[in-house]
Protein backbone atom coordinates (compact mmCIF):
# COMPACT_ATOMS: atom_id res chain seq x y z
CA UNK A 1 0.00 0.00 0.00
CA UNK A 2 1.22 3.71 -0.80
CA UNK A 3 0.98 5.65 2.04
CA UNK A 4 -0.43 8.67 -0.23
CA UNK A 5 -3.35 6.48 -1.20
CA UNK A 6 -3.86 5.36 2.68
CA UNK A 7 -6.82 6.93 4.83
CA UNK A 8 -4.81 7.12 7.87
CA UNK A 9 -5.40 9.91 9.42
CA UNK A 10 -2.84 10.29 12.17
CA UNK A 11 -3.18 12.74 14.88
CA UNK A 12 -0.58 15.21 16.91
CA UNK A 13 -2.71 15.61 20.03
CA UNK A 14 -3.74 13.10 22.35
CA UNK A 15 -7.58 12.94 22.17
CA UNK A 16 -9.04 14.40 25.69
CA UNK A 17 -11.24 12.08 26.37
CA UNK A 18 -9.45 8.79 25.92
CA UNK A 19 -8.23 7.32 29.43
CA UNK A 20 -6.03 4.75 28.82
CA UNK A 21 -3.24 4.15 26.01
CA UNK A 22 -4.70 1.84 23.79
CA UNK A 23 -7.56 3.84 23.11
CA UNK A 24 -5.20 7.10 22.86
CA UNK A 25 -2.92 5.24 20.49
CA UNK A 26 -5.72 4.00 18.61
CA UNK A 27 -7.60 7.52 17.88
CA UNK A 28 -4.01 9.30 16.94
CA UNK A 29 -2.48 6.38 14.64
CA UNK A 30 -5.86 6.76 12.58
CA UNK A 31 -6.98 3.09 13.33
CA UNK A 32 -10.25 3.79 14.75
CA UNK A 33 -13.08 6.29 15.09
CA UNK A 34 -16.29 7.06 17.16
CA UNK A 35 -19.42 6.87 15.97
CA UNK A 36 -21.09 6.93 19.28
CA UNK A 37 -20.75 5.70 22.71
CA UNK A 38 -19.05 2.39 22.47
CA UNK A 39 -19.49 1.99 18.54
CA UNK A 40 -16.29 2.55 16.35
CA UNK A 41 -15.43 2.28 12.86
CA UNK A 42 -12.29 0.31 11.65
CA UNK A 43 -10.32 2.22 9.76
CA UNK A 44 -7.67 0.47 6.99
CA UNK A 45 -5.28 -0.02 9.53
CA UNK A 46 -7.25 -1.19 13.08
CA UNK A 47 -9.13 -3.81 10.25
CA UNK A 48 -5.66 -4.60 9.09
CA UNK A 49 -4.90 -5.71 12.81
CA UNK A 50 -8.59 -7.58 13.62
CA UNK A 51 -7.66 -9.14 10.17
CA UNK A 52 -4.73 -10.81 11.32
CA UNK A 53 -6.01 -11.65 14.73
CA UNK A 54 -8.34 -13.37 13.07
CA UNK A 55 -6.33 -15.02 10.18
CA UNK A 56 -4.41 -16.32 13.31
CA UNK A 57 -7.83 -17.89 15.37
CA UNK A 58 -9.14 -18.87 12.33
CA UNK A 59 -5.66 -20.90 11.65
CA UNK A 60 -5.81 -22.36 15.07
CA UNK A 61 -9.52 -23.01 15.50
CA UNK A 62 -9.52 -25.05 12.32
CA UNK A 63 -6.17 -27.10 13.13
CA UNK A 64 -8.16 -27.84 16.11
CA UNK A 65 -10.99 -29.41 14.63
CA UNK A 66 -13.57 -26.93 14.87
CA UNK A 67 -15.61 -25.64 11.68
CA UNK A 68 -16.87 -22.02 10.84
CA UNK A 69 -20.20 -20.99 10.64
CA UNK A 70 -21.57 -17.89 10.64
CA UNK A 71 -24.81 -17.25 12.92
CA UNK A 72 -26.58 -14.61 13.06
CA UNK A 73 -26.94 -11.06 14.79
CA UNK A 74 -31.10 -10.79 15.24
CA UNK A 75 -32.01 -13.21 17.29
CA UNK A 76 -35.72 -14.23 18.11
CA UNK A 77 -37.32 -13.54 21.85
CA UNK A 78 -38.72 -16.96 22.26
CA UNK A 79 -34.93 -18.74 21.89
CA UNK A 80 -33.80 -16.61 25.25
CA UNK A 81 -37.27 -17.28 26.69
CA UNK A 82 -36.58 -20.81 27.07
CA UNK A 83 -32.84 -20.88 27.95
CA UNK A 84 -34.61 -18.51 30.67
CA UNK A 85 -31.91 -15.35 29.49
CA UNK A 86 -34.65 -13.33 28.40
CA UNK A 87 -35.35 -12.59 32.27
CA UNK A 88 -32.23 -13.00 33.51
CA UNK A 89 -29.96 -11.06 31.07
CA UNK A 90 -30.70 -8.01 31.98
CA UNK A 91 -30.27 -4.52 30.22
CA UNK A 92 -27.18 -5.85 28.05
CA UNK A 93 -29.05 -7.40 25.61
CA UNK A 94 -30.62 -5.06 23.46
CA UNK A 95 -34.38 -5.92 22.50
CA UNK A 96 -36.70 -4.29 19.90
CA UNK A 97 -39.47 -5.55 18.45
CA UNK A 98 -39.42 -5.76 14.47
CA UNK A 99 -42.28 -4.60 11.88
CA UNK A 100 -44.72 -7.55 13.10
CA UNK A 101 -44.75 -6.27 16.81
CA UNK A 102 -41.86 -9.58 17.45
CA UNK A 103 -39.56 -9.37 20.03
CA UNK A 104 -36.14 -9.46 19.23
CA UNK A 105 -32.49 -8.45 20.57
CA UNK A 106 -28.75 -8.34 18.63
CA UNK A 107 -26.79 -11.57 20.23
CA UNK A 108 -24.66 -10.86 22.64
CA UNK A 109 -23.10 -14.37 22.79
CA UNK A 110 -25.00 -17.37 20.70
CA UNK A 111 -25.93 -19.89 22.89
CA UNK A 112 -29.03 -20.17 22.45
CA UNK A 113 -29.15 -20.18 18.56
CA UNK A 114 -26.51 -22.29 18.59
CA UNK A 115 -28.26 -25.03 21.20
CA UNK A 116 -31.23 -24.41 18.67
CA UNK A 117 -29.25 -25.69 15.31
CA UNK A 118 -28.15 -28.55 17.03
CA UNK A 119 -31.49 -29.71 18.49
CA UNK A 120 -32.91 -29.75 14.95
CA UNK A 121 -29.68 -31.25 13.15
CA UNK A 122 -28.10 -33.44 14.75
CA UNK A 123 -29.90 -36.73 16.11
CA UNK A 124 -27.21 -39.16 16.89
CA UNK A 125 -24.03 -39.63 18.75
CA UNK A 126 -23.05 -40.58 15.26
CA UNK A 127 -23.32 -36.78 14.71
CA UNK A 128 -20.41 -36.36 17.85
CA UNK A 129 -18.38 -34.54 18.90
CA UNK A 130 -18.92 -30.73 16.96
CA UNK A 131 -17.08 -27.90 17.76
CA UNK A 132 -18.28 -25.06 15.42
CA UNK A 133 -16.71 -21.16 15.82
CA UNK A 134 -17.60 -18.10 14.40
CA UNK A 135 -15.76 -14.68 14.05
CA UNK A 136 -18.82 -12.17 14.29
CA UNK A 137 -19.51 -8.60 15.52
CA UNK A 138 -21.75 -8.80 18.84
CA UNK A 139 -23.84 -6.09 20.79
CA UNK A 140 -24.01 -5.78 24.38
CA UNK A 141 -25.46 -2.56 25.79
CA UNK A 142 -22.69 -2.30 28.41
CA UNK A 143 -23.57 -0.21 31.54
CA UNK A 144 -20.24 1.69 30.91
CA UNK A 145 -18.94 1.20 27.48
CA UNK A 146 -15.10 3.03 27.85
CA UNK A 147 -11.60 3.05 26.68
CA UNK A 148 -12.32 2.59 23.35
CA UNK A 149 -11.94 -1.39 21.85
CA UNK A 150 -11.37 -2.52 25.57
CA UNK A 151 -14.96 -2.41 26.05
CA UNK A 152 -16.97 -1.70 23.62
CA UNK A 153 -20.90 -2.06 23.11
CA UNK A 154 -20.60 -3.30 19.61
CA UNK A 155 -17.17 -5.58 18.93
CA UNK A 156 -15.70 -8.45 17.44
CA UNK A 157 -15.53 -11.79 19.33
CA UNK A 158 -14.86 -15.26 17.81
CA UNK A 159 -17.13 -17.39 19.71
CA UNK A 160 -16.94 -21.48 20.01
CA UNK A 161 -19.35 -23.93 20.80
CA UNK A 162 -18.36 -27.44 21.42
CA UNK A 163 -21.09 -30.57 21.91
CA UNK A 164 -20.02 -34.02 22.72
CA UNK A 165 -22.00 -37.10 23.96
CA UNK A 166 -20.53 -37.54 27.62
CA UNK A 167 -18.34 -35.49 30.22
CA UNK A 168 -15.79 -37.22 28.95
CA UNK A 169 -15.74 -36.31 25.51
CA UNK A 170 -16.71 -32.51 26.67
CA UNK A 171 -13.59 -32.48 29.03
CA UNK A 172 -10.97 -33.82 26.17
CA UNK A 173 -13.05 -30.76 24.03
CA UNK A 174 -12.29 -28.25 26.54
CA UNK A 175 -8.25 -29.15 26.97
CA UNK A 176 -8.34 -28.91 23.10
CA UNK A 177 -9.52 -25.85 23.19
CA UNK A 178 -7.45 -24.54 26.20
CA UNK A 179 -4.39 -25.62 24.02
CA UNK A 180 -5.76 -23.93 20.87
CA UNK A 181 -5.95 -20.50 23.01
CA UNK A 182 -2.16 -20.99 23.79
CA UNK A 183 -1.25 -21.56 20.59
CA UNK A 184 -3.50 -18.46 19.05
CA UNK A 185 -2.15 -15.77 22.21
CA UNK A 186 1.31 -16.96 21.66
CA UNK A 187 1.17 -16.61 17.75
CA UNK A 188 0.37 -13.39 18.08
CA UNK A 189 2.96 -12.47 19.97
CA UNK A 190 1.88 -11.26 23.47
CA UNK A 191 2.60 -11.68 26.97
CA UNK A 192 -0.10 -13.99 28.63
CA UNK A 193 -1.20 -16.28 30.92
CA UNK A 194 -4.27 -18.49 31.55
CA UNK A 195 -5.96 -18.72 35.06
CA UNK A 196 -8.40 -20.51 36.47
CA UNK A 197 -11.69 -18.90 36.39
CA UNK A 198 -15.37 -18.92 38.69
CA UNK A 199 -17.64 -21.73 37.16
CA UNK A 200 -20.43 -20.83 38.90
CA UNK A 201 -22.72 -23.48 39.49
CA UNK A 202 -20.74 -25.81 36.75
CA UNK A 203 -18.04 -26.69 39.03
CA UNK A 204 -14.70 -28.22 38.65
CA UNK A 205 -12.09 -26.84 37.02
CA UNK A 206 -13.28 -26.06 33.44
CA UNK A 207 -13.32 -22.14 33.04
CA UNK A 208 -10.05 -20.80 32.17
CA UNK A 209 -9.61 -16.74 31.26
CA UNK A 210 -6.61 -15.83 28.84
CA UNK A 211 -4.79 -12.68 30.51
CA UNK A 212 -2.64 -10.22 28.43
CA UNK A 213 -0.49 -9.07 31.54
CA UNK A 214 -0.38 -5.63 31.60
CA UNK A 215 -0.07 -2.83 34.40
CA UNK A 216 -3.00 -1.02 32.66
CA UNK A 217 -5.47 -4.47 32.88
CA UNK A 218 -9.31 -4.49 34.73
CA UNK A 219 -8.53 -7.36 36.25
CA UNK A 220 -6.32 -8.34 38.99
CA UNK A 221 -4.38 -11.99 38.68
CA UNK A 222 -3.05 -14.05 41.32
CA UNK A 223 -0.10 -16.14 40.09
CA UNK A 224 2.22 -18.56 42.36
CA UNK A 225 5.79 -17.96 42.61
CA UNK A 226 6.91 -21.00 42.65
CA UNK A 227 4.50 -23.70 41.38
CA UNK A 228 1.79 -23.43 38.13
CA UNK A 229 -1.27 -21.99 40.18
CA UNK A 230 -2.62 -19.25 38.63
CA UNK A 231 -6.25 -17.40 39.01
CA UNK A 232 -8.38 -14.39 38.72
CA UNK A 233 -9.29 -12.51 41.79
CA UNK A 234 -13.08 -13.56 41.80
CA UNK A 235 -11.65 -17.88 41.90
CA UNK A 236 -8.52 -17.41 44.22
CA UNK A 237 -8.03 -18.74 46.94
CA UNK A 238 -5.45 -18.75 49.33
CA UNK A 239 -3.47 -21.40 52.08
CA UNK A 240 -6.24 -22.09 54.52
CA UNK A 241 -5.32 -20.13 57.80
CA UNK A 242 -3.95 -22.16 60.46
CA UNK A 243 -5.49 -21.85 64.13
CA UNK A 244 -3.43 -20.27 66.28
CA UNK A 245 -1.08 -22.50 68.79
CA UNK A 246 -2.74 -20.97 71.66
CA UNK A 247 -5.45 -19.95 72.06
CA UNK A 248 -6.25 -16.96 73.78
CA UNK A 249 -8.58 -16.87 76.21
CA UNK A 250 -12.17 -14.94 76.17
CA UNK A 251 -12.30 -11.71 78.05
CA UNK A 252 -15.46 -10.04 78.76
CA UNK A 253 -17.12 -8.19 76.53
CA UNK A 254 -16.61 -4.44 76.34
CA UNK A 255 -18.73 -1.27 74.79
CA UNK A 256 -16.43 1.68 74.16
CA UNK A 257 -17.29 5.24 72.58
CA UNK A 258 -15.63 6.11 69.29
CA UNK A 259 -16.97 9.31 68.44
CA UNK A 260 -17.25 9.82 64.44
CA UNK A 261 -14.88 6.67 64.20
CA UNK A 262 -16.32 5.06 61.31
CA UNK A 263 -13.73 3.64 58.94
CA UNK A 264 -11.16 0.78 59.78
CA UNK A 265 -8.26 3.22 60.27
CA UNK A 266 -9.93 5.24 62.21
CA UNK A 267 -11.20 3.09 64.52
CA UNK A 268 -8.38 0.63 65.33
CA UNK A 269 -5.89 4.24 64.99
CA UNK A 270 -8.18 5.28 67.92
CA UNK A 271 -8.41 2.31 69.90
CA UNK A 272 -4.88 1.51 69.46
CA UNK A 273 -4.86 -1.60 67.99
CA UNK A 274 -4.44 -2.88 64.35
CA UNK A 275 -7.07 -3.86 61.47
CA UNK A 276 -5.76 -7.46 61.74
CA UNK A 277 -7.69 -7.78 65.76
CA UNK A 278 -11.42 -5.90 63.89
CA UNK A 279 -14.05 -7.46 62.04
CA UNK A 280 -15.61 -5.43 59.45
CA UNK A 281 -19.36 -6.10 58.60
CA UNK A 282 -20.54 -5.52 55.42
CA UNK A 283 -23.77 -5.26 54.09
CA UNK A 284 -24.51 -6.64 50.22
CA UNK A 285 -28.06 -7.31 48.34
CA UNK A 286 -28.31 -11.16 47.41
CA UNK A 287 -31.01 -10.74 44.75
CA UNK A 288 -32.28 -8.07 46.48
CA UNK A 289 -31.84 -9.39 49.96
CA UNK A 290 -29.54 -8.06 52.58
CA UNK A 291 -26.93 -10.26 53.65
CA UNK A 292 -24.05 -9.37 56.61
CA UNK A 293 -20.53 -10.35 55.53
CA UNK A 294 -17.93 -10.41 58.16
CA UNK A 295 -13.97 -10.06 57.17
CA UNK A 296 -11.38 -9.27 59.02
CA UNK A 297 -9.79 -5.29 59.45
CA UNK A 298 -7.33 -6.15 56.51
CA UNK A 299 -9.50 -7.77 54.11
CA UNK A 300 -12.00 -7.56 51.37
CA UNK A 301 -15.21 -9.26 50.62
CA UNK A 302 -14.91 -11.30 47.03
CA UNK A 303 -18.45 -10.59 45.83
CA UNK A 304 -18.28 -13.45 43.57
CA UNK A 305 -17.80 -15.99 46.51
CA UNK A 306 -20.24 -14.44 47.82
CA UNK A 307 -22.52 -15.02 44.99
CA UNK A 308 -21.40 -18.73 45.07
CA UNK A 309 -22.15 -19.49 48.90
CA UNK A 310 -26.06 -17.66 48.97
CA UNK A 311 -26.74 -19.41 45.45
CA UNK A 312 -27.85 -15.76 44.37
CA UNK A 313 -27.85 -14.59 40.79
CA UNK A 314 -26.66 -11.24 41.24
CA UNK A 315 -25.28 -9.67 44.59
CA UNK A 316 -24.01 -6.34 44.88
CA UNK A 317 -22.47 -3.97 47.93
CA UNK A 318 -25.51 -2.03 49.89
CA UNK A 319 -25.42 1.69 49.91
CA UNK A 320 -25.41 3.74 53.15
CA UNK A 321 -29.34 4.05 52.52
CA UNK A 322 -29.80 0.39 51.84
CA UNK A 323 -27.77 -0.94 54.96
CA UNK A 324 -29.74 1.75 57.03
CA UNK A 325 -33.25 0.52 55.50
CA UNK A 326 -31.79 -3.16 56.37
CA UNK A 327 -30.35 -2.65 60.05
CA UNK A 328 -31.29 0.54 61.20
CA UNK A 329 -27.79 1.32 61.88
CA UNK A 330 -26.03 3.97 60.22
CA UNK A 331 -22.54 2.42 58.30
CA UNK A 332 -19.76 2.92 60.44
CA UNK A 333 -21.39 1.05 63.57
CA UNK A 334 -22.30 -2.27 61.76
CA UNK A 335 -21.68 -5.37 64.27
CA UNK A 336 -22.83 -8.71 63.96
CA UNK A 337 -24.09 -9.15 67.69
CA UNK A 338 -27.85 -8.79 67.80
CA UNK A 339 -28.06 -8.30 63.56
CA UNK A 340 -31.24 -9.40 62.49
CA UNK A 341 -30.27 -10.13 58.67
CA UNK A 342 -28.52 -12.87 57.21
CA UNK A 343 -24.74 -13.12 58.41
CA UNK A 344 -21.94 -15.38 56.51
CA UNK A 345 -18.33 -14.88 57.91
CA UNK A 346 -15.21 -15.34 56.25
CA UNK A 347 -13.17 -18.32 57.58
CA UNK A 348 -10.39 -16.15 58.82
CA UNK A 349 -12.87 -14.81 61.22
CA UNK A 350 -13.61 -18.00 62.57
CA UNK A 351 -10.10 -18.09 63.85
CA UNK A 352 -10.13 -14.67 65.62
CA UNK A 353 -10.12 -14.14 69.17
CA UNK A 354 -11.34 -11.05 71.38
CA UNK A 355 -11.97 -8.41 68.40
CA UNK A 356 -13.39 -5.38 67.43
CA UNK A 357 -17.32 -4.85 66.00
CA UNK A 358 -19.23 -2.18 65.79
CA UNK A 359 -21.38 -1.77 68.36
CA UNK A 360 -24.86 -1.74 65.92
CA UNK A 361 -25.34 2.28 67.43
CA UNK A 362 -24.09 5.41 65.99
CA UNK A 363 -20.30 6.44 68.14
CA UNK A 364 -20.18 2.67 69.35
CA UNK A 365 -18.07 0.07 68.94
CA UNK A 366 -17.23 -3.77 71.18
CA UNK A 367 -14.47 -4.96 72.18
CA UNK A 368 -13.45 -8.73 73.15
CA UNK A 369 -16.01 -9.81 70.90
CA UNK A 370 -16.14 -14.04 70.01
CA UNK A 371 -17.91 -15.73 67.70
CA UNK A 372 -20.20 -18.63 69.05
CA UNK A 373 -19.60 -17.06 72.25
CA UNK A 374 -21.51 -13.10 71.43
CA UNK A 375 -23.16 -14.14 68.10
CA UNK A 376 -23.52 -16.88 65.59
CA UNK A 377 -23.19 -16.94 61.78
CA UNK A 378 -25.12 -18.78 59.14
CA UNK A 379 -22.18 -20.41 57.61
CA UNK A 380 -18.27 -19.94 57.38
CA UNK A 381 -16.52 -19.81 54.01
CA UNK A 382 -14.10 -18.26 52.18
CA UNK A 383 -15.69 -14.95 51.31
CA UNK A 384 -12.81 -12.39 50.45
CA UNK A 385 -9.99 -11.33 47.96
CA UNK A 386 -6.30 -12.66 48.61
CA UNK A 387 -3.50 -11.00 49.19
CA UNK A 388 0.15 -10.46 48.58
CA UNK A 389 -0.02 -11.30 52.12
CA UNK A 390 -1.15 -14.53 51.14
CA UNK A 391 0.25 -18.34 50.38
CA UNK A 392 -0.13 -20.44 47.31
CA UNK A 393 -3.18 -22.76 48.50
CA UNK A 394 -1.31 -25.15 46.76
CA UNK A 395 2.61 -24.93 47.29
CA UNK A 396 2.42 -22.69 50.31
CA UNK A 397 4.96 -20.13 47.68
CA UNK A 398 4.64 -16.88 47.87
CA UNK A 399 1.90 -15.09 45.93
CA UNK A 400 2.37 -12.26 43.41
CA UNK A 401 -0.86 -9.98 42.51
CA UNK A 402 -0.23 -8.30 38.85
CA UNK A 403 -2.78 -6.97 36.72
CA UNK A 404 -4.10 -8.45 33.16
CA UNK A 405 -6.24 -7.90 30.23
CA UNK A 406 -8.85 -10.48 29.49
CA UNK A 407 -9.00 -11.54 26.02
CA UNK A 408 -10.25 -15.12 25.88
CA UNK A 409 -12.45 -17.28 27.85
CA UNK A 410 -13.00 -20.78 28.07
CA UNK A 411 -15.92 -22.45 29.69
CA UNK A 412 -17.56 -25.88 30.05
CA UNK A 413 -21.27 -25.57 29.90
CA UNK A 414 -22.15 -28.84 30.82
CA UNK A 415 -25.99 -29.15 30.33
CA UNK A 416 -27.31 -26.33 30.94
CA UNK A 417 -28.67 -25.17 27.67
CA UNK A 418 -28.97 -28.63 26.55
CA UNK A 419 -31.63 -28.94 29.43
CA UNK A 420 -33.30 -25.82 28.90
CA UNK A 421 -33.69 -26.43 25.14
CA UNK A 422 -34.16 -29.63 25.45
CA UNK A 423 -31.68 -30.45 22.88
CA UNK A 424 -31.30 -34.28 22.62
CA UNK A 425 -29.87 -36.89 20.28
CA UNK A 426 -29.73 -41.13 20.56
CA UNK A 427 -26.85 -42.59 22.63
CA UNK A 428 -25.33 -46.20 21.22
CA UNK A 429 -27.63 -47.59 23.83
CA UNK A 430 -30.89 -46.36 21.75
CA UNK A 431 -31.24 -43.61 24.77
CA UNK A 432 -32.51 -39.87 24.51
CA UNK A 433 -29.34 -38.34 26.13
CA UNK A 434 -29.11 -34.32 26.29
CA UNK A 435 -25.56 -33.05 24.84
CA UNK A 436 -23.05 -31.74 27.17
CA UNK A 437 -21.37 -28.52 25.86
CA UNK A 438 -18.37 -26.10 26.30
CA UNK A 439 -18.21 -22.62 24.89
CA UNK A 440 -15.20 -20.92 23.95
CA UNK A 441 -15.04 -17.07 23.36
CA UNK A 442 -12.00 -14.27 21.97
CA UNK A 443 -12.52 -10.85 21.78
CA UNK A 444 -10.55 -9.86 18.83
CA UNK A 445 -10.96 -6.67 18.94
CA UNK A 446 -10.41 -6.45 22.52
CA UNK A 447 -6.79 -8.27 21.68
CA UNK A 448 -5.68 -5.51 19.04
CA UNK A 449 -6.18 -3.15 22.06
CA UNK A 450 -4.43 -5.72 24.63
CA UNK A 451 -1.68 -5.68 22.20
CA UNK A 452 -1.07 -2.18 22.44
CA UNK A 453 -1.49 -2.00 26.08
CA UNK A 454 1.22 -4.66 26.45
CA UNK A 455 3.75 -3.14 23.42
CA UNK A 456 4.00 0.51 23.37
CA UNK A 457 6.24 3.51 23.92
CA UNK A 458 6.19 7.52 24.66
CA UNK A 459 6.09 7.49 20.50
CA UNK A 460 3.11 4.89 19.85
CA UNK A 461 2.26 1.61 18.96
CA UNK A 462 5.19 -1.17 19.26
CA UNK A 463 3.40 -4.10 17.70
CA UNK A 464 4.00 -6.90 17.46
CA UNK A 465 4.66 -8.60 14.27
CA UNK A 466 2.34 -11.66 13.68
CA UNK A 467 -0.24 -8.63 14.08
CA UNK A 468 0.81 -5.91 12.69
CA UNK A 469 -1.26 -4.15 10.07
CA UNK A 470 2.22 -4.07 7.69
CA UNK A 471 5.28 -5.85 8.09
CA UNK A 472 7.66 -3.47 6.91
CA UNK A 473 7.34 0.27 6.32
CA UNK A 474 9.73 1.91 3.69
CA UNK A 475 10.19 5.80 3.98
CA UNK A 476 11.24 7.49 0.74
CA UNK A 477 13.11 10.06 2.55
CA UNK A 478 13.56 12.17 -0.54
CA UNK A 479 10.48 11.68 -2.92
CA UNK A 480 11.93 14.46 -5.51
CA UNK A 481 15.36 12.49 -6.21
CA UNK A 482 15.03 9.99 -8.98
CA UNK A 483 17.85 7.59 -7.41
CA UNK A 484 16.43 7.34 -4.16
CA UNK A 485 12.79 7.09 -5.77
CA UNK A 486 13.22 4.24 -7.88
CA UNK A 487 15.36 2.60 -4.96
CA UNK A 488 12.18 2.83 -2.64
CA UNK A 489 10.00 1.70 -5.37
CA UNK A 490 11.98 -1.37 -6.02
CA UNK A 491 11.76 -2.38 -2.44
CA UNK A 492 8.14 -1.70 -2.42
CA UNK A 493 7.44 -4.38 -5.30
CA UNK A 494 9.93 -6.54 -4.30
CA UNK A 495 8.26 -6.72 -0.87
CA UNK A 496 4.93 -7.58 -1.94
CA UNK A 497 6.86 -9.83 -4.56
CA UNK A 498 7.68 -12.11 -1.35
CA UNK A 499 4.12 -11.95 0.18
CA UNK A 500 5.55 -9.17 3.13
CA UNK A 501 3.02 -6.46 4.07
CA UNK A 502 4.33 -3.61 3.24
CA UNK A 503 3.60 0.42 3.33
CA UNK A 504 5.61 2.90 1.25
CA UNK A 505 5.57 5.96 2.71
CA UNK A 506 6.04 8.04 -0.31
CA UNK A 507 4.26 11.40 0.46
CA UNK A 508 6.01 14.64 0.00
CA UNK A 509 6.90 15.55 3.86
CA UNK A 510 9.69 16.04 5.78
CA UNK A 511 11.51 12.95 7.14
CA UNK A 512 11.03 13.91 10.73
CA UNK A 513 7.16 13.64 10.40
CA UNK A 514 7.69 10.45 8.76
CA UNK A 515 9.46 8.97 11.30
CA UNK A 516 7.00 10.47 13.56
CA UNK A 517 4.06 8.89 11.85
CA UNK A 518 5.76 5.33 11.65
CA UNK A 519 6.98 5.05 15.11
CA UNK A 520 3.32 6.09 16.17
CA UNK A 521 1.53 3.48 14.06
CA UNK A 522 4.01 0.53 15.36
CA UNK A 523 5.51 -1.25 12.21
CA UNK A 524 8.05 -3.38 13.43
CA UNK A 525 10.32 -2.66 10.98
CA UNK A 526 11.47 1.00 8.93
CA UNK A 527 13.14 1.33 6.23
CA UNK A 528 14.92 4.34 5.10
CA UNK A 529 15.84 4.94 1.83
CA UNK A 530 17.68 8.43 1.87
CA UNK A 531 21.18 10.31 2.23
CA UNK A 532 22.94 7.03 3.06
CA UNK A 533 21.83 5.33 -0.26
CA UNK A 534 22.47 8.63 -2.28
CA UNK A 535 26.10 8.38 -0.89
CA UNK A 536 27.03 4.62 0.29
CA UNK A 537 23.77 2.74 -2.22
CA UNK A 538 22.69 1.64 1.58
CA UNK A 539 19.32 1.13 3.25
CA UNK A 540 19.14 1.77 6.56
CA UNK A 541 16.64 -0.51 8.98
CA UNK A 542 15.19 0.01 11.68
CA UNK A 543 13.35 -2.15 14.42
CA UNK A 544 10.67 -0.54 16.20
CA UNK A 545 11.12 -2.61 19.22
CA UNK A 546 14.34 -2.03 19.76
CA UNK A 547 15.68 0.87 18.45
CA UNK A 548 18.72 -1.41 16.48
CA UNK A 549 19.33 0.20 13.52
CA UNK A 550 21.44 -1.45 10.79
CA UNK A 551 22.19 -0.95 6.95
CA UNK A 552 22.11 -2.79 3.74
CA UNK A 553 22.53 -2.89 0.23
CA UNK A 554 19.83 -2.36 -1.84
CA UNK A 555 19.97 -5.91 -3.30
CA UNK A 556 20.12 -7.76 -0.11
CA UNK A 557 17.67 -5.98 1.79
CA UNK A 558 14.55 -7.77 0.84
CA UNK A 559 15.87 -11.36 0.67
CA UNK A 560 17.42 -10.91 4.35
CA UNK A 561 14.46 -9.00 5.75
CA UNK A 562 11.98 -11.69 4.32
CA UNK A 563 13.56 -14.74 5.94
CA UNK A 564 14.10 -12.89 9.08
CA UNK A 565 10.45 -12.13 8.67
CA UNK A 566 9.62 -15.79 8.16
CA UNK A 567 11.42 -17.36 11.10
CA UNK A 568 10.41 -14.80 13.34
CA UNK A 569 6.61 -15.79 12.50
CA UNK A 570 7.08 -19.37 12.31
CA UNK A 571 9.17 -19.47 15.65
CA UNK A 572 6.12 -17.94 17.56
CA UNK A 573 4.59 -21.14 16.74
P1 LIG B 1 -15.92 -8.96 30.77
O1 LIG B 1 -15.85 -9.61 32.12
O2 LIG B 1 -14.67 -8.24 30.36
O3 LIG B 1 -17.17 -8.17 30.56
P2 LIG B 1 -17.18 -11.29 29.75
O4 LIG B 1 -16.93 -12.28 30.80
O5 LIG B 1 -18.49 -10.60 29.69
O6 LIG B 1 -16.02 -10.17 29.76
P3 LIG B 1 -17.33 -13.28 27.67
O7 LIG B 1 -18.80 -13.31 27.67
O8 LIG B 1 -16.59 -14.44 28.21
O9 LIG B 1 -16.82 -11.93 28.35
O10 LIG B 1 -16.86 -12.92 26.19
C1 LIG B 1 -15.71 -13.51 25.57
C2 LIG B 1 -14.64 -12.49 25.29
O11 LIG B 1 -15.15 -11.37 24.58
C3 LIG B 1 -14.01 -11.89 26.53
O12 LIG B 1 -12.98 -12.72 27.01
C4 LIG B 1 -13.48 -10.56 26.03
O13 LIG B 1 -12.19 -10.74 25.47
C5 LIG B 1 -14.45 -10.19 24.94
N1 LIG B 1 -15.39 -9.15 25.38
C6 LIG B 1 -16.42 -9.27 26.25
N2 LIG B 1 -17.07 -8.12 26.41
C7 LIG B 1 -16.44 -7.21 25.60
C8 LIG B 1 -16.65 -5.83 25.29
N3 LIG B 1 -17.64 -5.16 25.85
N4 LIG B 1 -15.81 -5.23 24.41
C9 LIG B 1 -14.82 -5.91 23.82
N5 LIG B 1 -14.56 -7.22 24.07
C10 LIG B 1 -15.37 -7.87 24.93
MG1 LIG C 1 -19.10 -8.74 30.24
Amino acid sequence: MRYSQLLLPTLKETPADAEVVSHQLLLRAGFIRKITSGVYSYLPLGLAAIRNVERIVREEMNNAGAQEVLLPMVQPADLWQESGRWEKYGPELLRFKDRHGRESCLGPTHEEVITDLIRREVHSYRGLPLNLYQIQTKFRDEIRPRFGLMRGREFIMKDGYSFDADEEGANKAYETMHYAYHRVFQRCGLKFRAVEADTGSIGGNFSHEFMVLADTGEDTLVICKKCTYAANMEKATAMPPAAPATQAAPLPLEKKETPGKRKVEAVTEFLGITPKELVKTMVYLADGKPVAVLVRGDHEVQPVKLKNLLGAIEVEMADDKQVFDATGVPTGYLGPIGLKIRVVADREVALMKNFVVGGNEKNFHLLNVNLGRDFEVESVADLRMVTEEDRCPVCGAELNLTRGIEVGHIFKLGKNYSEALNAVFLDNQGQEQHFVMGCYGIGVSRTVAAAIEQNHDKDGIIFPLPIAPFQVIILNLSPNDEAITAAAEQLYNDFRGQGIDVLLDDRDERPGSKFKDADLIGIPFRLMVGKSFAKDGVVEIRRRATGETSALPLAEVVPALAAQIRTELTAAV
